[in-house]
């Protein structure tokens, strides 16, 4: 009787899951996918990349720029609004 494991297969015969991109973007025990980029024309752009780290536990790391107002308060009360949005969705993503 031969066993096959869930991981088995859902991490193909290189121990890489299916979503991984593999190459120099999958080392030091972590499998990392291709970027998915946002672009906003006029606001700035996002990159998510799903990550299996070398714990075992996926993650959704999360890098990106956006454009600031050019005065210093305005800049600032953007930052904070993007802080709490962005708790809001992190919280979302984890609840589900
Ligand atoms: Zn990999």
């Amino acid at each position: 009787m031969i066993v096959i494991s869930w991981r088995t297969v859902l991490m193909g015969p290189y121990n890489h899951p299916a979503w991984c991109a593999r190459g120099h973007r999958c080392n030091l025990g972590e499998h990392r996918a291709t970027p998915a980029v946002m672009q906003v024309d006029g606001v700035g752009k996002v990159l998510v990349t799903r990550v299996l780290g070398a714990n075992g536990r996926e993650r959704l790391e999360v890098t990106g720029s956006a454009y600031l107002h050019t005065t210093g308060q305005a800049a600032t009360k953007q930052v904070d609004r993007t802080l709490r949005g962005f708790a809001h969705v992190m919280a979302s993503a984890a609840a589900q």
